[in-house]
């Protein structure tokens, strides 16, 4: 089912798929944006490059390389100083959704709700097992 959506970037109208999140012209413009920022990683010496010289030496929006890097186009492993926002604070984080201080901080909070999460979890593990 094709889905009409507004292009998050642009503001378009177009035919939402689930490879494209943008519409074709703003596609084609982080795919040249894309190439600029893999090319500039891909040498020796900018591996260990962070987000900052990213955006500094590439002068490509920092939310397209979270994108990016959340997608996992561009490989952690990698990269060791590229990473994407924790959801609460926006410290840069290599895994999960939250940092160590968020996680800590509202662990207490959180209890109650992560045994919920971990018990769906293990329905769907069983859910997916028995399939
Ligand atoms: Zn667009
Ligand atoms: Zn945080």
């Amino acid at each position: 089912m094709a889905e009409l959506r507004n292009c998050p970037s642009c503001g378009t109208l177009y035919v939402r798929n689930s490879v494209r999140d943008v519409c074709e012209k703003c596609y084609k413009e982080e795919e040249k944006k894309y190439d600029i920022v893999y090319k500039f990683l891909k040498k020796r010496e900018n591996r260990s490059a962070t987000k900052d010289t990213v955006v500094e030496q590439t002068g490509v929006d920092e939310e397209l390389i979270f994108k990016w890097v959340r997608k996992g186009r561009l490989q952690l492993a990698q990269f060791p100083n590229l990473g994407y926002p924790c959801a609460k604070c926006g410290t840069i984080i290599r895994e999960g959704k939250l940092c160590t201080n968020c996680i800590s901080s509202i662990r207490n909070d959180l209890e109650v709700h992560e045994k919920e999460e971990i018990r769906k979890e293990q329905i769907q593990l069983r859910t997916y097992h028995s399939q």
